[in-house]
């Protein structure tokens, strides 16, 4: 801000606040005008068993591309719906259309596709009672299994409330969906809940997948989970896999899944046909 510039730095730290206080405001505002008007869209992008290397399903990432500011990173808008509240229906809308890609993939094909949706759950979502219930009606709606739902949340969702993190999850379990802890190990983990709550996925973060073929101590890290992770009985999907040598690495390592660039990026529902049919012949 130019005006701030010229009466000294107080005044820079503060316009600038303000200025992010102003930003944080349009994105809210124009956050709802994007969901009202169906502006927001979502991304899918593979997972891929390591060891077939096949497409086992996609992870749906909203997308929101700005009439003037063009792509606006979820990383961004996400803490804001989260702020405002504005989570509760994207995160509804985000399902419903997660579910609806699904069946329609389905009805193209002419049959069930050998395919899971991982959908994320915010925090906020979580604190909510009726989320089983909204996940149920819209499986039903489209008369998709739930076994054929992966619901992604991160260790915030469960330290934030134990108790009612497992009774959600349970009922969630009661529809037959998979649940994913997102972003393993950058939270505030308490292993405990790994062994108490029904987690049938653990999704190591990127940031111990990065780098790793020349750190000593991401192996160790990335080697220890894994063990943990087998031994529990739970699935594994390393995050972030942008290279071929760290998906072989991660495959002898004991990963079962993978995500990341070097498969495929989050892309349109027709691409993730394609990329389907690519990967599963
Ligand atoms: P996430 O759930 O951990 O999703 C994975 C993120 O990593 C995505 O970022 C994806 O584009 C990115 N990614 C995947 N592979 C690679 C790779 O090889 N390299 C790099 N550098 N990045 C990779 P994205 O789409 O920007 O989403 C960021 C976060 O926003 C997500 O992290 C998730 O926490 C949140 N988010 C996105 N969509 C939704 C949604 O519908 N609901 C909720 N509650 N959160 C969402
Ligand atoms: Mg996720
Ligand atoms: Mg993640
Ligand atoms: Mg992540």
């Amino acid at each position: 801000c130019k005006r701030a510039k010229s009466t000294g730095s107080v005044e820079i730290y503060q316009s600038g606040e303000a200025t992010a206080v102003r930003r944080r405001f349009s994105i809210e505002t124009e956050l709802r005008r994007a969901l009202e008007n169906a502006r927001l869209e979502l991304a899918y992008q593979p997972l891929v068993d390591l060891a077939s290397n096949r497409v086992t399903g996609f992870e749906a990432l909203a997308r929101w591309s700005h009439p003037e500011e063009g792509m606006i990173s979820p990383a961004e808008f996400i803490p804001v719906a989260e702020e405002s509240g504005l989570i509760v229906p994207l995160g509804r809308w985000a399902m419903e259309t997660a579910v609806r890609q699904l069946a329609e993939w389905d009805e193209a094909a002419g049959s069930a596709l050998p395919l899971s949706m991982a959908v994320n759950l915010s925090a906020i979502q979580l604190t909510r009672d009726d989320v089983p219930t909204m996940v149920a009606e819209t499986l039903a709606r489209h008369g998709v299994a739930g076994r054929r739902l992966v619901v992604e949340l991160t260790e915030s969702a469960i330290v934030h409330d134990p108790e009612r993190a497992a009774r959600v999850l349970g009922q969630l379990k009661a529809l037959d969906c998979a649940i994913a802890m997102d972003d393993f190990g950058t939270g505030h983990s308490n292993l405990a809940y790994l062994q108490k709550l029904p987690i049938d996925v653990l999704k190591i973060d990127r940031s111990f997948i990065t780098g790793m073929l020349t750190d000593r101590d991401k192996v160790a890290i990335v080697r220890a989970v894994l063990g943990l992770a087998n031994a529990l009985g739970m699935r594994t999907t390393a995050e972030g896999i942008e290279a071929v040598e760290l998906a072989h690495t991660l495959s002898a390592l004991g990963c079962s899944h993978g995500q990341g660039y070097y498969f495929g990026r989050p892309m349109s529902a027709d691409e993730a046909m394609a990329c389907f049919r690519a990967f599963n012949g």
